[in-house]
């Protein structure tokens, strides 16, 4: 593989993140699965708060790794507002 191709597929990927990061942050009131619901569900240990009851509950019968840091989910917590 030539190293310009190597430099510029590295280009692009650090592009996508960081995209990724900006629309994170105008839903954030949104479910990060299914982007309908409010998020309510704080995933222990890693305290992310993204998924909606519903895709929690996909999230911890798939395999239950966070969507956000892919860590491991010890249990969720729900949030009342
Ligand atoms: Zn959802
Ligand atoms: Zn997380």
């Amino acid at each position: 593989m030539p190293h310009e191709l190597e430099y510029v597929s590295e280009q692009l990927q650090a592009a996508k993140i960081g995209s990724y990061k900006e629309e994170d942050q105008d839903d954030d009131d949104l479910c990060i699965v299914c982007w309908e619901k409010a998020r309510e569900v704080i995933f222990y240990n890693c305290m992310h708060m993204c998924t909606c009851q519903g895709c929690a509950k996909g999230i911890m019968a798939a395999g239950a790794l966070c969507p956000m840091c892919l860590a491991k989910i010890q249990s969720t917590i729900t949030a009342r507002f």
